[in-house]
């Protein structure tokens, strides 16, 4: 029989109601979604705060192998010591009824497996770009979401974004004309001793970390999927940090109506993340695109000049990624970035990487 708000409010005196499920949307009544969050490191702690921010969505349960750092994060977002798990005793939050979902926050060669960890427990998965380490990987968290009949979401923020997305609409209606080139880069000088750095975890270097910002920009905002893709990649900086990774990539696209991108991607240079759209009537540019906040889309198209700045703050994206992953939960909804979006990247990459010469 399902509980009733009196009854959660009683189990709530009791200390128990957050064992037990999630609490109400404010709103409308609903259960919200509850998250576990696996990785308790930056990425997390934006999402986290995302999370407090939405309506539909709540943290439940904790994954780390730190136990005093989750025990101090657990107190900071209401959720019971006996909602953390270790890596090892993950397994467990199958029986665990307030976690709906997992969001994978682990270093990129994790994710696959937790992924496929989650989706045997019988949890919807959101998990952090780049979706993986090769197209296999990705191919098998897709299956296995798939067999265990769960949602499987990638988190790629900017498609939640009003700056992007402005910039999508205006492109689609035809602002600035036809399309017939992008340029994008996306790139910061990287400190020693990154896990980022280590082509285990990694998977490779700024391309998976960053540069997969721009390439997906591309995509996004010519909607359009590469046919021809060529690249380059280099280490300047021999100073021990690019012994397993790559230090710089710059790639071009070709488009199937004819739009060429350029784009760059560094580990050696603060590279503040931008698109530069070059139509027939006029440009449009988002600078910074990509950031967590502070956006700013540009644009001299048609006698029109636009200048406008995106005021609000972190972690508003990772609220809106929340919103939209539970709302697919709570309805039986397929996310706008499924998967499937994160396979294709993983391809694109696979073939930048193959054109610049380095094995993947
Ligand atoms: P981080 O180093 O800050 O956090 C990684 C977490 O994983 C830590 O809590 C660490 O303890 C845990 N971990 C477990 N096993 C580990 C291991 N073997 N080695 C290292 N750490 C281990 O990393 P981050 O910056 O939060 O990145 C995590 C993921 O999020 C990456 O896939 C990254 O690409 C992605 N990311 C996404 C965004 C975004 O805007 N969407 C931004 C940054 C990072």
């Amino acid at each position: 029989m399902p509980l009733t708000r009196r009854d959660f409010a009683k189990l709530g005196a009791l200390g128990l109601a957050a064992r037990l499920a999630p609490s109400l949307n404010a709103q409308t009544g609903e259960r919200k979604t509850g998250y576990a969050v696996i990785g308790l490191g930056r990425i997390a702690g934006h999402f986290m705060g995302g999370i407090r921010n939405t309506t539909n969505s709540q943290v439940t349960a904790l994954v780390s192998g730190h136990r005093d750092k989750a025990e101090r994060i657990a107190d900071q977002y209401g959720v019971p010591h006996s909602s953390i798990y270790s890596y090892e005793d993950f397994e467990r939050i199958a029986e665990n009824k307030a976690v709906d979902a997992v969001y994978v926050a682990l270093p990129n060669s994790m994710h696959a497996e937790y992924t496929i960890r989650a989706a045997k427990a019988g949890k919807h998965v959101l998990c952090e770009k780049p979706m993986s380490t090769s197209v296999a990987e990705a191919d098998a968290m897709i299956a296995a979401c798939k067999a265990a009949s769960v949602k499987l979401m990638i988190a790629y923020r900017c498609h939640y974004e009003p700056t992007n997305l402005k910039a999508v609409q205006l492109i689609r209606e035809g602002a600035i004309g036809q399309v017939q080139a992008i340029e994008s880069a996306f790139g910061f000088n990287i400190a020693a001793g990154e896990w980022r750095l280590n082509r285990k975890l990694a998977g490779g270097g700024p391309l998976f970390d960053v540069g997969i910002y721009s390439l997906n920009a591309c995509r996004y905002l010519t909607g359009e999927e590469p046919e021809h893709i060529s690249a380059f990649a280099s280490v300047i900086d021999h100073d021990g940090r690019f012994k397993e990774v790559e230090e710089n990539v710059a790639w071009t696209m070709k488009f199937p109506s004819g739009i060429v991108a350029s784009c760059n991607t560094t580990y050696g240079a603060p590279m503040n993340g931008f698109f530069r759209v070059h139509g027939s009537k006029g440009t449009l540019e988002g600078a910074p695109a990509f950031n967590y906040d502070g956006l700013h889309l540009i644009g001299d198209f048609g006698g029109t000049h636009l200048d406008e700045s995106n005021p609000a703050r972190d972690p508003y994206q990772f609220q809106a990624q929340a919103e939209h992953f539970s709302h697919c939960v709570q309805n039986g909804l397929d996310p706008k970035t499924p998967g499937e979006e994160g396979l294709r990247d993983m391809q694109y990459i696979t073939q930048i990487y193959r054109s610049a010469g380095i094995s993947i």
